[in-house]
């Protein structure tokens, strides 16, 4: 995202906070279930949820900007295999909102002039060659290290996306290093487990509490060096004293653990699934109840994400995204750092 839309969106997000009135600024948007991988954690492909049409989406669209969006990022299954992708880019951007994409890099170059219109593109990749193969299929890192060359020849400003179990806990340095070489910053996570997008047998992919907290070290000492890390040092030093790693999230009964912002999903931001369904975030898909953007209405959907129960979870991106959107300076600090 440009210096300008970061800004702006973060005066959005201060009028927020001084009126107590909530508009979803950003939202995560799933356009398909459909993937041409099978991630071993991810159970989003065997959904096999119809898609919205390219109509059913520019309603929503919208709706969404009609009550405050200012950002969408554009998730799947994976983004690029809808024909109709550019059409749905070219709509968000022509209504002056900032869009991005996650993307498991194998259509970038069939695609290209769509990519280009995006303003943020982030590219998963699970560690070295071995690595990423085993957990996103064979050919993977190939097709990511290709998509990579594509898009930076292409001057595109770059993120990497990683996942973290234990079957690629000794990925990070590989991780960063690519970063490194592509000029540009990884979002490093840990797999949550809750959710319905998640594979089923996701907690015999987990790490034990130990490789956990030594994960999480590991990030803090490689953010504090310098290396490319893209979350706040903070973020993973909360992570660092959660409880219970086989417990991904915990409710408004349970208190505050020390470190992590208060959650934002509901109040800034909220997760739209392919169907329609919109949720607090990805973590809560099929776990809280959600009310349908087509039949409810996106702002019906929207205030029902605001009454969900959950108070912190151990998804990195979301509590990065929970200390920006309740303006502690250290996030604000972090992102500025990019520019
Ligand atoms: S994680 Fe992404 S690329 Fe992998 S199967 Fe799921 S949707 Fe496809
Ligand atoms: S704490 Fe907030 S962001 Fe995290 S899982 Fe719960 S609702 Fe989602």
């Amino acid at each position: 995202m440009a210096f300008q839309e970061t800004i702006g969106l973060g005066v959005e997000a201060v009028k927020s906070h001084l009126s107590g009135i909530w508009r979803p600024l950003y939202i995560q948007l799933s356009v398909t279930d459909r993937c041409n991988l099978r991630c071993l954690y991810c159970n989003v492909p065997l959904r096999g949820k119809k898609d919205l049409s390219c109509g059913e989406w520019k309603k929503i669209i919208d709706q969404l900007h009609a009550g405050g969006t200012r950002r969408v990022t554009l998730l799947g299954g994976e983004p690029l295999i809808r024909e109709d992708i550019g059409e749905i880019i070219r709509y968000i951007k022509g209504k002056g909102m900032s869009c991005g994409m996650t993307t498991n890099g194998y259509f970038v170059y069939k695609k290209l002039q769509d990519v280009l219109l995006l303003d943020t593109i982030a590219v998963s990749i699970d560690g070295d060659e071995a690595k990423t193969d085993y957990l996103r299929g064979k050919g993977t890192f190939q097709a990511v290290y290709e998509a990579l060359e594509v898009l930076q020849n292409a001057g595109k400003r770059l993120l990497i996306d990683a996942t973290i179990v234990k079957d690629n806990l000794d990925a990070v340095e590989a991780v960063l290093s690519i970063a490194e070489r592509y000029r540009c910053q990884a979002l490093i996570n840990v797999a949550y487990h809750s959710s319905a997008i998640n594979a089923p047998h996701i907690k015999e992919l987990l790490m034990t509490d130990h490789q956990y907290r030594e994960l999480f070290r590991q990030l803090i000492q490689a953010k504090k060096r310098g290396a490319p890390v893209f979350f706040s040092q903070k973020t993973y030093q909360a992570l660092l004293y959660w409880n219970d790693y086989h417990k991904d999230k915990i409710n408004n009964q349970e208190p505050l653990p020390v470190g992590f912002p208060r959650c934002q999903a509901g109040r800034c931001y909220a997760y739209i699934d392919t169907d329609g369904n919109m949720y607090p975030c990805p973590v809560n898909v099929g776990v809280v109840e959600a009310l349908n953007c087509l039949d409810a209405g996106v702002e019906a959907a929207w205030k029902k994400t605001g009454t969900h129960s959950c108070r912190a979870c151990t998804a990195a991106c979301l509590i990065e995204y929970n200390a920006l959107y309740s303006l502690q300076s250290y996030a604000i600090r972090n992102i500025l750092r990019r520019y």
